[in-house]
Protein backbone atom coordinates (compact mmCIF):
# COMPACT_ATOMS: atom_id res chain seq x y z
CA UNK A 1 0.00 0.00 0.00
CA UNK A 2 3.07 2.49 0.64
CA UNK A 3 3.26 2.59 -3.02
CA UNK A 4 -0.09 4.31 -3.42
CA UNK A 5 0.97 6.42 -0.46
CA UNK A 6 4.00 7.82 -1.78
CA UNK A 7 1.66 9.57 -4.88
CA UNK A 8 1.00 13.03 -4.72
CA UNK A 9 -1.45 14.46 -3.25
CA UNK A 10 -0.66 11.66 -0.50
CA UNK A 11 -4.00 12.32 1.90
CA UNK A 12 -6.35 11.75 -1.07
CA UNK A 13 -3.97 8.65 -1.38
CA UNK A 14 -3.90 7.40 2.18
CA UNK A 15 -7.72 7.40 2.11
CA UNK A 16 -7.91 5.95 -1.26
CA UNK A 17 -5.56 3.38 -0.49
CA UNK A 18 -7.72 2.77 2.71
CA UNK A 19 -10.82 2.73 0.87
CA UNK A 20 -9.06 -0.10 -0.90
CA UNK A 21 -8.91 -2.14 2.07
CA UNK A 22 -12.34 -1.95 2.86
CA UNK A 23 -15.35 -4.24 0.84
CA UNK A 24 -18.00 -1.62 -0.73
CA UNK A 25 -20.05 -3.21 -3.47
CA UNK A 26 -23.23 -1.48 -3.64
CA UNK A 27 -25.86 -2.59 -0.65
CA UNK A 28 -22.64 -3.30 1.26
CA UNK A 29 -21.67 0.32 2.61
CA UNK A 30 -21.64 -0.02 6.61
CA UNK A 31 -18.00 -0.73 6.59
CA UNK A 32 -16.90 1.63 4.22
CA UNK A 33 -19.26 4.40 6.19
CA UNK A 34 -18.01 2.86 9.59
CA UNK A 35 -14.64 3.95 7.89
CA UNK A 36 -15.79 7.98 7.74
CA UNK A 37 -17.63 7.81 10.92
CA UNK A 38 -14.35 7.35 12.90
CA UNK A 39 -12.25 9.28 10.80
CA UNK A 40 -15.13 12.46 11.80
CA UNK A 41 -14.98 10.92 15.15
CA UNK A 42 -10.78 11.10 15.32
CA UNK A 43 -11.03 14.64 13.93
CA UNK A 44 -13.74 16.41 16.06
CA UNK A 45 -15.77 16.52 13.16
CA UNK A 46 -20.21 16.61 13.05
CA UNK A 47 -21.34 14.14 10.99
CA UNK A 48 -24.78 12.96 10.66
CA UNK A 49 -26.36 9.40 9.05
CA UNK A 50 -30.21 9.81 7.81
CA UNK A 51 -32.43 6.44 7.48
CA UNK A 52 -31.19 5.61 3.74
CA UNK A 53 -27.40 5.48 4.85
CA UNK A 54 -26.17 8.41 3.56
CA UNK A 55 -23.45 10.38 5.46
CA UNK A 56 -22.67 13.89 5.50
CA UNK A 57 -19.31 14.76 7.76
CA UNK A 58 -19.33 19.18 8.18
CA UNK A 59 -16.13 20.76 9.00
CA UNK A 60 -16.33 24.83 9.56
CA UNK A 61 -14.88 27.73 6.77
CA UNK A 62 -11.21 28.85 7.23
CA UNK A 63 -10.44 31.80 9.76
CA UNK A 64 -11.49 34.56 7.17
CA UNK A 65 -14.13 32.33 4.81
CA UNK A 66 -17.02 32.76 7.60
CA UNK A 67 -18.90 34.83 4.53
CA UNK A 68 -18.73 32.24 1.80
CA UNK A 69 -21.63 29.88 0.58
CA UNK A 70 -21.31 26.54 1.67
CA UNK A 71 -20.40 24.03 -0.71
CA UNK A 72 -21.62 20.41 -0.69
CA UNK A 73 -18.81 18.08 -1.59
CA UNK A 74 -20.62 15.01 -2.83
CA UNK A 75 -19.65 11.73 -3.97
CA UNK A 76 -21.08 7.86 -3.39
CA UNK A 77 -19.82 5.07 -1.45
CA UNK A 78 -20.42 1.66 -3.05
CA UNK A 79 -18.62 0.68 -6.13
CA UNK A 80 -19.50 -1.43 -9.07
CA UNK A 81 -18.25 -5.55 -8.13
CA UNK A 82 -16.93 -6.89 -11.53
CA UNK A 83 -13.99 -9.62 -11.51
CA UNK A 84 -12.51 -10.62 -14.55
CA UNK A 85 -13.61 -14.14 -15.41
CA UNK A 86 -10.28 -16.30 -14.53
CA UNK A 87 -10.38 -14.03 -11.34
CA UNK A 88 -11.95 -15.72 -7.52
CA UNK A 89 -12.60 -12.62 -5.69
CA UNK A 90 -15.16 -12.39 -2.92
CA UNK A 91 -16.54 -8.57 -3.09
CA UNK A 92 -17.89 -8.76 0.30
CA UNK A 93 -14.47 -10.12 2.09
CA UNK A 94 -11.33 -9.60 -0.29
CA UNK A 95 -9.41 -6.02 -0.55
CA UNK A 96 -9.09 -4.25 -3.80
CA UNK A 97 -5.25 -4.87 -5.10
CA UNK A 98 -4.69 -1.68 -6.87
CA UNK A 99 -1.16 -1.58 -9.13
CA UNK A 100 0.59 1.63 -10.56
CA UNK A 101 1.10 0.58 -14.58
CA UNK A 102 2.56 2.98 -15.83
CA UNK A 103 0.58 6.60 -15.75
CA UNK A 104 -2.35 4.67 -14.58
CA UNK A 105 -3.62 3.20 -11.78
CA UNK A 106 -5.45 0.08 -12.11
CA UNK A 107 -6.70 -3.17 -10.01
CA UNK A 108 -5.77 -6.72 -9.97
CA UNK A 109 -8.36 -8.37 -11.86
CA UNK A 110 -11.23 -6.59 -10.29
CA UNK A 111 -12.84 -2.96 -10.37
CA UNK A 112 -10.59 -0.66 -9.04
CA UNK A 113 -13.35 1.49 -7.17
CA UNK A 114 -11.53 4.65 -8.72
CA UNK A 115 -15.75 5.44 -9.48
CA UNK A 116 -16.02 6.40 -7.30
CA UNK A 117 -13.12 6.19 -4.32
CA UNK A 118 -11.59 9.05 -6.09
CA UNK A 119 -14.33 11.35 -5.11
CA UNK A 120 -14.76 9.93 -1.83
CA UNK A 121 -10.98 9.79 -0.93
CA UNK A 122 -10.93 13.97 -2.32
CA UNK A 123 -13.27 14.85 -0.23
CA UNK A 124 -11.86 13.18 2.83
CA UNK A 125 -8.68 14.76 2.32
CA UNK A 126 -10.68 18.03 2.26
CA UNK A 127 -12.10 17.84 5.43
CA UNK A 128 -8.35 16.51 6.74
CA UNK A 129 -6.10 19.09 5.29
CA UNK A 130 -4.88 22.26 7.35
CA UNK A 131 -3.27 24.30 4.31
CA UNK A 132 -6.56 24.89 2.57
CA UNK A 133 -8.75 27.68 2.26
CA UNK A 134 -12.68 27.30 2.47
CA UNK A 135 -15.87 28.22 3.34
CA UNK A 136 -18.58 26.16 5.08
CA UNK A 137 -18.14 22.27 3.95
CA UNK A 138 -20.20 19.43 3.96
CA UNK A 139 -18.89 15.92 2.22
CA UNK A 140 -21.79 14.29 1.69
CA UNK A 141 -21.50 10.44 0.82
CA UNK A 142 -24.86 8.40 -0.71
CA UNK A 143 -25.11 4.94 -0.65
CA UNK A 144 -25.94 2.54 -4.17
CA UNK A 145 -25.67 5.07 -6.62
CA UNK A 146 -24.93 1.92 -9.49
CA UNK A 147 -27.64 -0.22 -8.32
CA UNK A 148 -30.37 2.14 -8.85
CA UNK A 149 -29.33 5.83 -7.09
CA UNK A 150 -31.22 4.24 -3.87
CA UNK A 151 -28.91 6.91 -1.57
CA UNK A 152 -29.97 10.09 -3.91
CA UNK A 153 -33.56 9.09 -3.85
CA UNK A 154 -33.47 8.53 0.12
CA UNK A 155 -31.97 12.15 0.43
CA UNK A 156 -34.42 14.40 2.37
CA UNK A 157 -34.68 17.63 1.28
CA UNK A 158 -33.14 20.27 4.53
CA UNK A 159 -30.90 18.01 6.15
CA UNK A 160 -28.08 20.08 3.76
CA UNK A 161 -26.71 23.61 4.64
CA UNK A 162 -24.58 24.37 1.74
CA UNK A 163 -25.97 25.94 -1.30
CA UNK A 164 -23.42 25.14 -3.98
CA UNK A 165 -23.29 21.48 -5.17
CA UNK A 166 -19.83 19.96 -6.05
CA UNK A 167 -20.49 16.12 -7.45
CA UNK A 168 -17.15 14.63 -7.94
CA UNK A 169 -18.30 11.64 -10.03
CA UNK A 170 -17.08 12.16 -13.21
CA UNK A 171 -15.05 10.72 -15.12
CA UNK A 172 -12.71 12.95 -17.69
CA UNK A 173 -10.45 15.79 -16.82
CA UNK A 174 -10.38 18.87 -18.62
CA UNK A 175 -14.51 18.11 -18.59
CA UNK A 176 -17.24 19.90 -16.25
CA UNK A 177 -20.23 18.62 -16.53
CA UNK A 178 -23.42 21.13 -15.89
CA UNK A 179 -26.39 18.80 -16.59
CA UNK A 180 -27.29 15.25 -17.08
CA UNK A 181 -30.51 13.33 -18.42
CA UNK A 182 -32.82 11.98 -16.30
CA UNK A 183 -34.36 8.41 -16.99
CA UNK A 184 -36.55 5.17 -15.97
CA UNK A 185 -36.03 1.57 -16.71
CA UNK A 186 -39.39 0.09 -18.21
CA UNK A 187 -40.59 -3.70 -18.47
CA UNK A 188 -43.14 -5.58 -20.70
CA UNK A 189 -44.31 -8.76 -19.58
CA UNK A 190 -46.43 -11.34 -21.10
CA UNK A 191 -47.21 -14.83 -21.97
CA UNK A 192 -47.73 -16.47 -25.17
CA UNK A 193 -49.49 -19.19 -26.72
CA UNK A 194 -47.55 -22.02 -28.89
CA UNK A 195 -48.20 -24.78 -30.94
CA UNK A 196 -46.49 -27.98 -32.72
CA UNK A 197 -43.97 -27.30 -35.62
CA UNK A 198 -46.01 -27.56 -38.75
CA UNK A 199 -45.42 -30.80 -40.57
CA UNK A 200 -42.71 -30.67 -43.63
CA UNK A 201 -40.73 -27.86 -41.82
CA UNK A 202 -37.03 -27.64 -40.85
CA UNK A 203 -35.67 -25.41 -37.88
CA UNK A 204 -32.96 -23.16 -37.72
CA UNK A 205 -31.10 -20.15 -35.71
CA UNK A 206 -30.99 -17.03 -37.21
CA UNK A 207 -27.83 -14.91 -35.54
CA UNK A 208 -27.36 -11.28 -35.44
CA UNK A 209 -23.97 -10.37 -33.47
CA UNK A 210 -20.87 -9.00 -34.26
CA UNK A 211 -22.26 -5.29 -33.19
CA UNK A 212 -20.45 -2.93 -31.09
CA UNK A 213 -22.97 -1.92 -28.52
CA UNK A 214 -21.84 0.62 -25.08
CA UNK A 215 -23.70 2.30 -22.88
CA UNK A 216 -27.61 2.88 -23.96
CA UNK A 217 -26.91 6.93 -23.21
CA UNK A 218 -23.39 7.93 -23.65
CA UNK A 219 -22.94 6.16 -26.93
CA UNK A 220 -26.30 6.56 -28.44
CA UNK A 221 -25.62 9.18 -30.65
CA UNK A 222 -23.10 6.96 -32.34
CA UNK A 223 -26.26 5.28 -33.96
CA UNK A 224 -24.81 1.60 -33.99
CA UNK A 225 -27.38 -1.08 -34.95
CA UNK A 226 -29.55 -2.57 -32.29
CA UNK A 227 -29.20 -6.25 -32.50
CA UNK A 228 -32.95 -6.99 -31.58
CA UNK A 229 -33.98 -4.50 -33.74
CA UNK A 230 -32.01 -5.33 -36.87
CA UNK A 231 -33.01 -9.34 -36.00
CA UNK A 232 -36.33 -8.52 -36.09
CA UNK A 233 -36.40 -6.89 -39.35
CA UNK A 234 -34.91 -9.80 -40.48
CA UNK A 235 -37.35 -12.10 -39.63
CA UNK A 236 -40.59 -9.87 -40.98
CA UNK A 237 -38.09 -10.05 -44.17
CA UNK A 238 -38.47 -13.49 -44.14
CA UNK A 239 -42.49 -13.58 -43.42
CA UNK A 240 -43.54 -14.57 -46.99
CA UNK A 241 -41.61 -17.63 -46.94
CA UNK A 242 -43.68 -19.21 -44.37
CA UNK A 243 -41.52 -18.39 -41.29
CA UNK A 244 -42.41 -19.26 -38.03
CA UNK A 245 -41.04 -18.33 -34.98
CA UNK A 246 -40.49 -20.33 -31.80
CA UNK A 247 -38.15 -18.31 -29.64
CA UNK A 248 -36.01 -14.74 -29.93
CA UNK A 249 -33.40 -13.60 -27.49
CA UNK A 250 -31.22 -10.37 -27.51
CA UNK A 251 -29.11 -8.23 -25.20
CA UNK A 252 -28.36 -9.02 -21.64
CA UNK A 253 -29.14 -5.31 -19.53
CA UNK A 254 -31.44 -2.36 -20.19
CA UNK A 255 -28.74 0.04 -20.11
CA UNK A 256 -26.83 -1.42 -22.95
CA UNK A 257 -27.06 -1.14 -26.71
CA UNK A 258 -27.41 -4.88 -27.63
CA UNK A 259 -25.07 -6.47 -29.51
CA UNK A 260 -26.32 -10.34 -30.37
CA UNK A 261 -30.07 -11.52 -30.64
CA UNK A 262 -30.62 -15.03 -31.56
CA UNK A 263 -33.84 -16.64 -33.39
CA UNK A 264 -34.88 -20.15 -33.56
CA UNK A 265 -36.74 -19.85 -36.93
CA UNK A 266 -38.84 -22.76 -38.79
CA UNK A 267 -39.85 -22.85 -42.51
CA UNK A 268 -41.25 -25.45 -45.26
CA UNK A 269 -37.75 -27.34 -46.12
CA UNK A 270 -38.35 -26.91 -49.92
CA UNK A 271 -37.84 -23.24 -48.95
CA UNK A 272 -34.30 -23.93 -47.21
CA UNK A 273 -32.52 -23.00 -50.57
CA UNK A 274 -33.98 -19.21 -50.51
CA UNK A 275 -33.99 -18.89 -47.39
CA UNK A 276 -30.60 -19.42 -47.50
CA UNK A 277 -29.76 -16.56 -50.49
CA UNK A 278 -32.33 -14.39 -49.17
CA UNK A 279 -30.10 -14.26 -45.63
CA UNK A 280 -27.22 -13.69 -47.55
CA UNK A 281 -29.11 -10.89 -49.43
CA UNK A 282 -30.17 -9.67 -46.53
CA UNK A 283 -26.80 -9.38 -45.05
CA UNK A 284 -25.97 -7.27 -47.94
CA UNK A 285 -28.81 -4.78 -47.29
CA UNK A 286 -28.17 -4.54 -43.51
CA UNK A 287 -24.16 -3.98 -44.39
CA UNK A 288 -24.64 -1.45 -46.34
CA UNK A 289 -26.73 0.71 -43.57
CA UNK A 290 -24.16 -0.33 -41.17
CA UNK A 291 -20.57 0.23 -42.88
CA UNK A 292 -19.40 2.63 -40.72
CA UNK A 293 -21.35 2.26 -37.27
CA UNK A 294 -20.91 -1.25 -36.86
CA UNK A 295 -18.52 -2.99 -39.58
CA UNK A 296 -18.15 -6.03 -37.99
CA UNK A 297 -22.15 -7.21 -37.97
CA UNK A 298 -22.74 -10.66 -39.09
CA UNK A 299 -26.02 -12.22 -39.80
CA UNK A 300 -25.53 -16.29 -39.92
CA UNK A 301 -28.39 -19.24 -40.47
CA UNK A 302 -26.89 -21.69 -38.24
CA UNK A 303 -28.45 -25.13 -36.78
CA UNK A 304 -31.54 -24.99 -34.38
CA UNK A 305 -34.28 -26.93 -32.77
CA UNK A 306 -37.43 -26.46 -31.44
CA UNK A 307 -40.34 -28.94 -31.10
CA UNK A 308 -43.07 -26.13 -30.51
CA UNK A 309 -43.35 -22.31 -32.39
CA UNK A 310 -45.24 -19.40 -31.64
CA UNK A 311 -48.86 -19.43 -32.70
CA UNK A 312 -49.32 -17.50 -35.85
CA UNK A 313 -51.13 -14.48 -34.25
CA UNK A 314 -48.47 -14.06 -31.21
CA UNK A 315 -45.84 -14.04 -33.39
CA UNK A 316 -47.42 -11.04 -35.64
CA UNK A 317 -48.00 -9.22 -32.48
CA UNK A 318 -44.71 -9.81 -31.16
CA UNK A 319 -42.57 -8.97 -34.26
CA UNK A 320 -44.57 -6.35 -34.86
CA UNK A 321 -44.32 -4.63 -31.39
CA UNK A 322 -40.90 -4.79 -31.35
CA UNK A 323 -40.53 -3.49 -35.25
CA UNK A 324 -42.33 -0.63 -33.83
CA UNK A 325 -40.35 -0.01 -30.77
CA UNK A 326 -38.84 3.31 -30.35
CA UNK A 327 -35.36 3.21 -30.38
CA UNK A 328 -32.38 5.28 -31.10
CA UNK A 329 -31.18 9.64 -30.61
CA UNK A 330 -35.15 10.97 -30.54
CA UNK A 331 -34.20 14.40 -30.38
CA UNK A 332 -31.08 16.70 -30.23
CA UNK A 333 -30.60 19.44 -27.38
CA UNK A 334 -31.91 22.31 -28.52
CA UNK A 335 -29.83 24.63 -26.22
CA UNK A 336 -26.59 22.49 -25.72
CA UNK A 337 -24.93 21.82 -29.23
CA UNK A 338 -24.22 18.46 -30.09
CA UNK A 339 -25.90 16.73 -27.28
CA UNK A 340 -28.80 14.02 -26.80
CA UNK A 341 -31.38 15.98 -25.38
CA UNK A 342 -33.96 12.75 -25.66
CA UNK A 343 -33.37 8.87 -26.68
CA UNK A 344 -34.54 5.50 -25.81
CA UNK A 345 -32.36 1.81 -25.99
CA UNK A 346 -34.86 -0.96 -26.45
CA UNK A 347 -32.08 -3.23 -24.71
CA UNK A 348 -33.63 -6.75 -23.66
CA UNK A 349 -36.26 -8.85 -25.79
CA UNK A 350 -36.52 -12.45 -24.96
CA UNK A 351 -39.08 -14.47 -26.16
CA UNK A 352 -39.24 -17.73 -25.04
CA UNK A 353 -40.61 -21.13 -22.98
CA UNK A 354 -43.67 -19.57 -23.85
CA UNK A 355 -42.98 -15.96 -21.95
CA UNK A 356 -42.10 -12.66 -23.08
CA UNK A 357 -39.80 -9.71 -21.81
CA UNK A 358 -39.27 -6.42 -23.14
CA UNK A 359 -36.89 -3.91 -21.37
CA UNK A 360 -36.05 -0.65 -22.16
CA UNK A 361 -34.49 2.76 -20.85
CA UNK A 362 -35.68 6.02 -21.80
CA UNK A 363 -33.94 8.74 -21.16
CA UNK A 364 -33.74 12.54 -21.12
CA UNK A 365 -32.55 16.22 -20.42
CA UNK A 366 -35.97 17.52 -19.83
CA UNK A 367 -38.13 15.32 -17.98
CA UNK A 368 -41.68 15.94 -19.50
CA UNK A 369 -40.12 14.63 -22.81
CA UNK A 370 -38.56 11.55 -20.89
CA UNK A 371 -42.11 11.42 -20.01
CA UNK A 372 -43.67 11.46 -23.41
CA UNK A 373 -41.39 8.89 -24.14
CA UNK A 374 -42.39 7.26 -21.09
CA UNK A 375 -46.06 7.06 -22.24
CA UNK A 376 -45.20 5.84 -25.75
CA UNK A 377 -43.65 2.99 -24.24
CA UNK A 378 -46.60 2.23 -21.81
CA UNK A 379 -49.24 2.62 -25.15
CA UNK A 380 -46.98 -0.05 -27.25
CA UNK A 381 -46.73 -2.14 -24.58
CA UNK A 382 -50.08 -2.21 -23.58
CA UNK A 383 -51.72 -2.61 -27.08
CA UNK A 384 -49.58 -5.73 -27.05
CA UNK A 385 -50.84 -6.93 -23.88
CA UNK A 386 -48.24 -6.79 -21.85
CA UNK A 387 -48.06 -5.82 -18.19
CA UNK A 388 -46.01 -2.25 -17.60
CA UNK A 389 -43.60 -2.50 -14.41
CA UNK A 390 -40.77 0.40 -13.91
CA UNK A 391 -37.97 0.80 -11.32
CA UNK A 392 -35.23 3.33 -11.15
CA UNK A 393 -36.49 6.63 -12.35
CA UNK A 394 -34.43 9.74 -11.92
CA UNK A 395 -35.07 12.93 -12.97
CA UNK A 396 -32.75 14.89 -15.14
CA UNK A 397 -30.47 18.15 -14.79
CA UNK A 398 -31.20 20.48 -16.74
CA UNK A 399 -27.90 23.18 -17.43
CA UNK A 400 -29.04 26.57 -16.08
CA UNK A 401 -28.23 29.25 -18.17
CA UNK A 402 -27.11 31.63 -15.46
CA UNK A 403 -23.79 29.08 -12.62
CA UNK A 404 -21.77 31.25 -10.94
CA UNK A 405 -20.02 27.62 -9.64
CA UNK A 406 -19.55 26.81 -13.44
CA UNK A 407 -17.73 30.86 -13.77
CA UNK A 408 -15.54 30.47 -10.48
CA UNK A 409 -14.60 26.69 -11.52
CA UNK A 410 -13.65 27.72 -15.03
CA UNK A 411 -11.48 30.66 -14.06
CA UNK A 412 -9.77 28.51 -11.92
CA UNK A 413 -9.34 25.81 -14.38
CA UNK A 414 -7.93 28.25 -16.83
CA UNK A 415 -5.34 29.74 -13.66
CA UNK A 416 -4.35 26.22 -13.19
CA UNK A 417 -3.92 24.99 -16.47
CA UNK A 418 -3.90 27.82 -19.29
CA UNK A 419 -6.86 26.53 -20.82
CA UNK A 420 -10.42 26.23 -20.22
CA UNK A 421 -12.32 23.03 -19.51
CA UNK A 422 -15.12 21.75 -21.82
CA UNK A 423 -18.40 22.54 -20.47
CA UNK A 424 -20.63 19.25 -21.01
CA UNK A 425 -23.55 17.31 -20.35
CA UNK A 426 -23.49 14.01 -19.99
CA UNK A 427 -26.83 11.49 -21.87
CA UNK A 428 -26.78 9.47 -18.34
CA UNK A 429 -27.85 9.45 -15.54
CA UNK A 430 -25.84 11.64 -12.30
CA UNK A 431 -26.97 11.84 -8.84
CA UNK A 432 -27.43 15.52 -9.36
CA UNK A 433 -30.59 15.15 -11.30
CA UNK A 434 -32.21 13.45 -7.74
CA UNK A 435 -30.09 15.55 -5.10
CA UNK A 436 -31.16 19.21 -7.25
CA UNK A 437 -34.57 18.12 -7.23
CA UNK A 438 -34.66 17.53 -3.35
CA UNK A 439 -32.65 21.12 -3.57
CA UNK A 440 -33.61 23.17 -6.36
CA UNK A 441 -31.76 26.17 -4.98
CA UNK A 442 -28.44 24.33 -5.07
CA UNK A 443 -25.72 25.74 -7.67
CA UNK A 444 -24.84 22.46 -9.39
CA UNK A 445 -21.58 21.50 -11.13
CA UNK A 446 -19.47 18.11 -11.37
CA UNK A 447 -16.14 17.06 -12.37
CA UNK A 448 -13.42 14.23 -11.36
CA UNK A 449 -9.99 12.31 -13.09
CA UNK A 450 -9.84 10.51 -15.76
CA UNK A 451 -10.98 7.25 -15.22
CA UNK A 452 -11.54 4.19 -18.21
CA UNK A 453 -13.40 1.84 -18.16
CA UNK A 454 -15.58 1.95 -15.37
CA UNK A 455 -17.59 -0.67 -14.17
CA UNK A 456 -15.13 -3.09 -15.89
CA UNK A 457 -12.61 -5.19 -14.65
CA UNK A 458 -9.92 -2.57 -17.00
CA UNK A 459 -11.14 0.41 -14.94
CA UNK A 460 -8.25 2.59 -14.41
CA UNK A 461 -7.97 6.28 -13.40
CA UNK A 462 -4.80 8.17 -14.36
CA UNK A 463 -2.62 9.19 -11.64
CA UNK A 464 -1.35 12.63 -12.61
CA UNK A 465 -5.10 13.68 -13.35
CA UNK A 466 -5.90 13.24 -9.96
CA UNK A 467 -3.69 15.78 -8.48
CA UNK A 468 -4.67 18.29 -11.34
CA UNK A 469 -8.50 17.26 -9.94
CA UNK A 470 -6.90 17.88 -6.16
CA UNK A 471 -5.77 21.19 -7.07
CA UNK A 472 -9.15 22.12 -9.46
CA UNK A 473 -11.19 21.29 -5.95
CA UNK A 474 -8.72 23.54 -3.25
CA UNK A 475 -8.85 25.79 -6.22
CA UNK A 476 -12.26 26.38 -6.51
CA UNK A 477 -13.60 26.22 -2.79
CA UNK A 478 -10.72 29.17 -1.99
CA UNK A 479 -11.82 30.68 -4.75
CA UNK A 480 -15.92 31.42 -4.37
CA UNK A 481 -16.72 34.90 -3.66
CA UNK A 482 -18.65 35.85 -0.32
CA UNK A 483 -22.41 35.74 -0.87
ZN1 LIG B 1 -19.90 6.68 -9.98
Amino acid sequence: MSALEQLSPSLLWKHFAAICEIPHPSRHEEAIRQYVVDFAEQRGLEYEIDETGNIVVRKPATPGMEDRPGVVLQGHLDMVPQADENVEHDFLKDPIRPQIKGEWLTATGTTLGADNGIGMAAGLAVLEADDLVHGPVEVLLTVNEEAGMVGAQGLQGGWLKGDILMNLDTEAEGELYVGCAGGIFIRGEASFETEAVPAGYITRTVKLSGLKGGHSGCDIHLYRGNAIRLLTRTLKSLEGFNLRVASLRGGSVANAIPRLATAVVAFPEAQLEAVEAHIDQYFTVLSNEYSVADEGLKLELLEGETAEVMAMAEQRRWLDTLHAFPNGVLRMSDSVEGVVETSVNLGVAKIMDKSVTIETTPRSLIDSACEDVRRTVHGLLNLAGAEVSERDGYPGWKPSVESPIRDVMQGVHKELFGKEADIKVIHAGLECGLLGSKYPQWDMISCGPTIQFPHSPSEQVHIESVSRFWDLVKGTLAAIPAK
